[in-house]
């Protein structure tokens, strides 16, 4: 090495080209995402699909009815006062003036049933034909107006999130029609001194057809921005506008999910596992039979004792004593009935709550 200087910097080179390299092949194994400015009307706009005739469903049995068409008992204003908005003929419709309305109650992570309707004949254009809104914890809104040949910014339209995304399709109805959103939203985490732990994300569907899958939110939307997440409670209404449009909404509810688990599978080991030596072991090996067409095979591999069903797999097992032992990962376990000498005349296999008795037939 003559010139070592010179070398560790070709050195360097090689490894930053490689890394560059690396970099650009990442980049090239994911669709291109261009970046938009709020409301830009050059957005390219979301394909016209026309979705199917889904009806009103009812709610299923753990829900928690927010509007079931008669009365707004589970509602109140902005200011915690009955709201003025009117109720007929199993909806509820937005007062001109009267400003939002919002559930009593508060909630966090949801999945959201809502149904409404843009008024008919359409009036207004773009952003002035028939908007709405619902806005999870009062910050987050799914956008409601009539898109139905009306032509908006793309993340202004129905079913977008306002300010954030277009709807991956325009699955509107005609104006007047019964419309649904079927919206599962994880609420954002903060920790304790504030900081955002996750943001929120939704996953919507707009007249039964996906139009945002599980997207992560940047904040809160809003007019002509957007606003930074700030810690608030993990618990808030859930509202809906009153943009001065008489739109109407029907059969409100939602169910509560439970916090959402990691991505570790619910996997637990066998307690109280003991090490059999190696001679105790080599008594179990062999098959047993349960009839002439299902049979059990015990092998061992090093120190690993293996069974398999049939010909299937073969999955390991672990002793908890001479006469129990159990499958590392499935809820199985086998008791064997052993003779005087201590070595096995078969065993019962539970799992799943059926049982099998098998007779051991042959020796390894
Ligand atoms: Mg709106």
């Amino acid at each position: 090495m003559t010139n070592p200087a010179g070398f560790l910097r070709r050195l360097a080179h090689v490894a930053s080209t490689l890394i560059i390299a690396s970099m650009i092949m990442n980049h090239t194994s994911f669709a291109q995402s261009p970046t938009w400015r709020i409301h830009d009307i050059n957005r390219p706009h979301p394909p016209v699909i026309t979705p199917g005739s889904s009806t009103s469903p009812t709610p299923p049995s753990d829900a928690i009815i927010l509007f079931d068409g008669k009365d707004l008992s589970q509602w109140t204003d902005a200011n915690g006062r009955p709201s003025k908005w009117k109720v007929e003929n199993g909806y509820m419709e937005v007062t001109k003036g009267s400003g939002e309305i919002r559930s009593k109650q508060g909630f966090g992570d949801v999945q959201l049933h809502i149904e409404w309707a843009s008024p008919a004949p359409a009036q207004g254009k773009g952003q002035d034909r028939g908007n709405s809104g619902v806005f999870l914890m009062g910050k987050y809104e799914v956008q409601v107006l009539d898109s139905y040949q009306n032509q908006t910014y793309a993340d202004g339209q129905a079913a977008a999130i306002y300010g954030q995304y277009p709807p991956l399709v325009n699955a509107s109805r005609p104006s007047g029609e019964w419309q649904s959103y079927d919206i599962i939203f994880r609420r954002p985490r903060f920790a304790n001194d504030g900081q955002l732990l996750q943001p929120a994300r939704l996953m919507v569907l707009h007249n039964g057809v996906l139009v945002h899958d599980n997207v992560t939110l940047w904040g809160p939307t809003n007019w002509m921005e957007y606003d930074a997440y700030a810690p608030h409670a993990d618990r808030l209404p859930i509202s809906m506008q009153d943009h001065g449009s008489p739109v109407r909404y029907r059969n409100i509810w939602l169910r509560e999910l439970p916090e959402p688990l990691d991505l570790r599978p619910p996997m637990a080991k066998p307690e109280h596992a003991i090490t059999l030596a190696p001679e105790v072991l080599a008594r179990y090996l062999g098959k047993y039979e349960v009839n002439p067409n299902w049979h059990f095979n015990l092998k061992h591999e090093g120190d690993k004792l293996l069974a398999n069903f049939s010909g299937q797999r073969w999955l390991e097992i672990v002793a908890l004593s001479e006469r129990k032992f159990a499958m590392v990962k499935t809820a199985g376990d086998l008791e064997f009935d052993l003779d005087s000498a201590g070595r096995p005349k078969g065993f019962v296999f539970r799992m799943g709550g059926s049982e099998f008795v098998a007779k051991r037939v042959a020796g390894e």
